[in-house]
């Protein structure tokens, strides 16, 4: 009879393991707390309006194809994934404006049009790095299992330096640009694993490539799709999904995870165990204390967020599918978030609009604004019960005062007539989100790559991370590849 595998938790990452798994012949059961699948991939729907409530930029589509064609499947048959140009466009206060697009030349004729000729060259070297990171660290940093600081003594030298591990992003972006627009703009992928460009090491640099270079892809439908079309694959290939089904205790005995005990008394036996649920939440919740592993005390939590879901008047022609108004201080927006550790007086405002793309996510005339702004992780320093309401108004308020250099808006009520907020608060108690932290651990030191839990349990046998706290880390394509990560180590030890 096929090995029994019990995965906690139906977010992406835990639907990649089941689905790697099931495709190999495994029995999979996967339990999930919430009615639905996708954790923080999630939707929300009112008064004719549709918004996806977390992610919004797919990037790496090969991916997915790998794990669909992993599972004998075409990703195509499930998804409808069209790439978006422009990638975003981006505002700036003092009236500069520019669209990214992945075509290298017709990327460097924005950049000339907008900032002048003499950026061209920067961005054209820029991209030439970007794409040596990406070559000599996907192979060790992603599609394989965690590396070890002794995995990196082993690179050749050459490969080493070309990681660039000893520069701040910021700093290596400095190198390439003058214009302190595009280095704002370079910068800002720090963001896409929740850390700070001054503090990140410059091997991050390699997301602005992934983006830049391999494009960003929108579900037709929404984002949630994704998860919709992760779902099906699942139970094509014969995986029970229990929702409403929250875990209480993974079950240890003799140094090995045999079972998942739930909420409801049920215990479900298996010969390993996927954990989904972020590694800080699964140490302190599900482990019992007599096996409880040590705490990651020296990985800082990575950024939370804070949304406005926002139905609005006006088909507002300005504006593209994804937009970025940029703070004028981005400097003060990260030490608000990493240093003082409250929500942002000035951030930048990030504004997703499926309904250009989907028009029939809002009414007539009408469209729906996902509205991001960076927030600390959950900490004392900033109380969101109190100050969720007037955070709310202020960051209405700043929209109104950013796009007023594109759009004739005097108020907020003119434009609003729908909205829902969520709060880092929201994330840790709706998903398990320890401290409400997006994207599991920041990167915001040279060591964090080394240091983030691994796919496998160091000391507790037959247990399995697969979740953006785990390795590789945070965002839809690395923890699809931390869900094939956790299955090929079941598989190994279960063979
Ligand atoms: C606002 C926002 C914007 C984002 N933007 C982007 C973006 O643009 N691009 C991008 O790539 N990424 C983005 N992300 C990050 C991305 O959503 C995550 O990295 C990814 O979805 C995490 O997947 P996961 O499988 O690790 O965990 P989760 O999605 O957190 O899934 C964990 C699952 O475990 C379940 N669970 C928890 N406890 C239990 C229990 N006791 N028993 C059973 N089940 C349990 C939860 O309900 C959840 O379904 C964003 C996230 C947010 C919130």
């Amino acid at each position: 009879m096929n090995a029994r595998v019990v995965v906690i938790g139906a977010g992406i990452g835990g639907l990649s393991a089941a689905i790697h798994l099931a495709a190999r012949g495994y029995r999979v059961t996967v339990v999930e707390k919430l009615d639905r699948p996708g954790g923080k991939m999630g939707e929300w729907r009112a008064d004719g309006f549709r918004w996806d409530t977390g992610p919004s930029v797919i990037t790496m589509r090969h991916v997915y194809e790998g794990l669909f064609a992993a599972a004998g499947r075409d990703l195509r048959d499930y998804l409808d994934l069209v790439p978006l140009q422009p990638v975003t466009r981006y505002f700036w206060r003092d009236g500069a404006q520019i669209d990214a697009v992945t075509d290298e030349e017709a990327m460097a004729e924005n950049i000339r049009r907008a900032f002048g000729p003499h950026e061209v060259d920067g961005y054209r070297r820029f991209m030439r790095y970007a794409k040596r990171l990406y070559d000599v660290v996907s192979g060790p940093f992603l599609y394989r299992q965690k590396p070890t600081l002794r995995d990196l003594v082993r690179l050749p030298v050459a490969d080493v330096l070309k990681i660039d591990a000893l520069r701040t992003m910021h700093q290596a972006i400095r190198a390439h640009f003058s214009d302190p627009h595009l280095v704002q703009l370079f910068d800002r992928f720090a963001t896409y694993n929740g850390s700070s460009p001054y503090r990140a090491p410059a091997t991050l640099n390699v997301i602005a490539y992934v983006e830049m270079a391999q494009g960003a892809w929108y579900p037709r439908g929404g984002i949630f799709q994704l998860a919709r079309a992760w779902e099906r694959l699942a139970s094509e290939l014969g995986v029970e999904v229990r929702y409403n089904s929250p875990a209480q205790e993974i079950c240890i005995a003799s140094g090995k995870a045999h079972g998942v005990r739930l909420t409801s008394g049920e215990v479900i036996r298996a010969d390993a165990v996927v954990c989904n649920v972020d590694y800080t939440w699964a140490r302190e919740t599900l482990i019992p204390d007599a096996h409880r592993p040590r705490a990651r005390g020296a990985l800082e939590p990575s950024c939370s967020g804070f949304v406005l879901l926002l139905g609005v008047r006006g088909v507002h022609e300005p504006l593209a599918h994804h937009n970025i108004f940029f703070t004028r201080d981005y400097r003060r927006e990260f030490d608000d978030i990493f240093v003082r550790r409250i929500a942002p007086r000035d951030p930048t405002l990030y504004v997703c609009i499926t309904s250009k793309t989907d028009p029939d996510h809002a009414p007539p005339g009408c469209e729906n604004w996902f509205v991001l702004v960076n927030a600390p992780y959950l900490s004392e320093a900033y109380d969101w019960r109190a100050g969720t309401e007037r955070y709310a108004q202020h960051i209405k308020g700043l929209l109104v005062a950013n796009l007023g250099c594109v759009l004739p808006l005097n108020d907020v009520r003119e434009l609003v007539k729908v909205e829902h907020r969520l709060t880092p608060l929201d994330l840790q108690t709706t998903y398990g989100g320890h401290r409400g932290a997006i994207y599991g651990f920041s990167s915001n030191t040279r060591t964090a790559a080394f240091m983030r839990p691994a796919n496998r349990d160091g000391k507790i046998g037959r247990l399995y991370f697969a979740s953006g706290s785990a390795h590789p880390g945070g965002g839809v394509p690395l923890v699809t590849l931390s869900g094939i990560a956790a299955a090929r180590c079941v598989e190994e030890d279960l063979r």
